[in-house]
C-alpha cells in the first residue's frame, strides 16, 4: 500500500453498528402500533379474536393460500402441522440439518424421526438428490426449510411428493414473502409454517405463528389442534395442545404486515449494495456472496456470507473489535448436536452442512440500516482482511451518474 492512502481502519472507527435494530424499526411505526394495543385493550379480548381472524385472512391473502390459523409460535406451528398431516410416532420426517433447531426438534417432539440429509451448497437448502435418496417405506413427511429467506428447490420435490404420496411441510419461518417461481412460500406445499419472533422478517411483540393451507380438512384440523382438539361447545375429538394466538400479537402484526414489502425491498436493497460493495473492494475471494437463484425472490431474514480458507474466526474477531455485528447461523448443524446422537450421526456424514457451518457468516440486512452502517460493515471486511478499501465509498447519486455517462 502506497505512503498516504487512507486505511480502512482510519475510516472505519465511528458509532458500533448492530447486528439488528428493532428500536429504529418501532419508531418508524409508533403510532400505528399503539393505537391496534388500544384497540386490544379497549376491547379486552386478548386470544383468539377478531383481530386474530383478520390477521389469519390477511395473511392467508398474502401468501396464497385458502387458510391461516393462528398459533403461539413457529415451533408449535411445525408440531402441529407434523400431527395434522397425519406423521406418526415412529415414523421419518426428511428435513435440513442446516437450519434452526426447531425444524428438526418439532419432528422429535412428536415422536417421530428427524432424517436429516445434505445440503446444496449454493442456496444452503435441501439438496432434492439427497431427499430422493433417504426416502424409505417409513417415510411420512418431506420439511423443505426456506433458509434466510430463499425458497427451496421445490420442483423435484413435488415430483418425490407426488411419486411417493407423501406431504410436503415447508418451514417458512424465515421466509415469509418468498416466491418460488411467482408463488409465496405457504402455499407452496401442504402446509405452510411461520414463526413470528421479534426478529423474523415479520416479527411480533412475543412469540406467534402461523399455519397456512390450501385444504379445508387440514384447516379445520389445526383450527381444533390449537384448542385442545375442540371441535366447538367442548366436544374434544382427539387430544391437542394450548397454542393459540394472542389478540395483542395478532393486532401488531397487522400494522407490520402493511409495511413488510417495504421492509423486504430495504433488504433486498442492502443485499444489492453489499454485493456492489464486497465486489468492488476485491474481497469476494475470501467473503463469497450469498446466491439468489433465478426463479426465486428472496427475502433475506439473514444475508449470509461465507468465509473461505478457514478464516472466519479471525474475521469475526476483528469485526468484533471495531463494533461491527455480525453473526453465524448456524455453528453446529443439527446432526451433531448432542440431543440427537441417538440418530447416529456422525461428523462427515454430511459435508456440505459441515463446511456451510464453518463457514457462514451473517451480516447486518435490516431494512433501516444506515448506508453509513453497511458502508462501515464493508471497511470492517476490508480491514479485517488487511485489504485496502476503496475509500470513499460512491454514493447512490454518483453511481447512478456514472451509469448515465
Ligand atoms: C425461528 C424459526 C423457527 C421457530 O420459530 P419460533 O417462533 O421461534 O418457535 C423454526 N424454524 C426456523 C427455520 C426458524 O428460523
Amino acid at each position: 500500500m502506497s505512503a498516504g492512502t487512507p486505511r480502512a481502519s482510519a475510516e472505519v472507527s465511528g458509532t458500533p453498528v448492530p447486528f439488528i435494530d428493532l428500536v429504529a424499526q418501532y419508531a418508524t411505526i409508533r403510532e400505528e402500533v399503539r393505537a391496534a394495543v388500544d384497540r386490544c385493550f379497549e376491547s379486552q379480548t386478548f386470544i383468539l379474536g377478531d383481530e386474530v381472524v383478520q390477521l389469519e385472512k390477511e395473511i392467508a391473502a398474502y401468501c396464497g393460500a385458502k387458510h391461516a390459523i393462528g398459533c403461539a409460535s413457529g415451533t408449535d406451528a411445525l408440531i402441529l402441522a407434523l400431527l395434522a398431516a397425519g406423521v406418526q410416532p415412529g415414523d421419518e420426517v426428511i428435513t435440513s440439518p442446516f437450519t434452526f433447531f426447531a425444524s428438526a426438534g418439532a419432528i422429535h417432539r412428536i415422536g417421530a424421526v428427524p432424517v436429516l440429509v445434505d445440503i446444496d451448497p449454493v442456496s444452503f437448502n435441501l439438496d432434492p438428490r439427497c431427499v430422493e435418496v433417504a426416502i424409505t417405506s417409513r417415510t411420512a413427511a418431506i420439511m423443505p426449510v426456506h433458509i434466510f429467506g430463499q425458497c427451496a428447490e421445490m420442483e423435484p420435490l413435488w415430483k418425490l411428493a407426488s411419486a411417493y404420496d407423501l406431504p410436503i411441510i415447508e418451514d417458512s419461518a424465515q421466509a415469509i414473502g418468498a416466491e418460488y417461481r411467482g408463488e409465496r412460500t405457504g402455499a407452496l406445499g401442504k402446509i405452510g409454517c411461520f414463526s413470528f419472533f421479534p426478529t423474523k422478517n415479520l416479527g411480533g411483540a412475543g412469540d406467534g405463528g402461523i399455519m397456512t393451507t390450501q385444504d379445508d380438512d387440514l384447516a379445520a384440523r389445526l383450527r381444533r389442534l390449537r384448542v385442545h382438539g375442540d371441535t366447538g361447545g367442548y366436544n374434544h375429538v382427539e387430544v391437542g395442545f394450548n397454542s393459540r394466538l394472542d389478540a395483542l400479537q395478532a393486532a401488531v402484526l397487522r400494522v407490520k404486515l402493511r409495511h413488510l414489502d417495504n421492509w423486504t425491498a430495504g433488504r433486498t436493497a442492502n443485499a444489492e449494495r453489499y454485493a456492489e460493495l464486497i465486489r468492488s473492494n476485491g474481497l469476494e475471494d475470501v467473503v463469497m456472496l450469498p446466491t439468489t437463484l433465478p426463479d426465486r425472490r428472496h427475502v433475506f431474514n439473514q444475508f449470509t456470507t461465507r468465509v473461505t480458507g478457514g478464516r472466519r474466526a479471525e474475521v469475526m474477531q476483528s469485526l468484533k473489535e471495531q463494533k461491527i455485528g455480525c453473526m453465524v447461523y448456524y455453528p453446529i448443524p443439527l446432526h451433531l448436536q448432542k440431543c440427537f446422537a441417538y440418530l447416529g450421526y456422525k461428523p462427515g456424514d454430511l459435508p456440505e452442512a459441515e463446511r456451510a457451518a464453518d463457514e457462514v457468516l451473517s451480516l447486518p440486512i435490516y431494512a433501516e440500516l444506515p448506508p453509513a452502517h453497511l458502508e462501515r460493515v464493508v471497511a470492517g471486511l476490508c480491514h479485517a482482511l488487511d485489504r485496502q478499501a476503496t475509500l470513499p465509498f460512491p454514493s447512490a447519486a454518483e453511481r447512478q451518474a456514472r451509469k448515465a455517462a
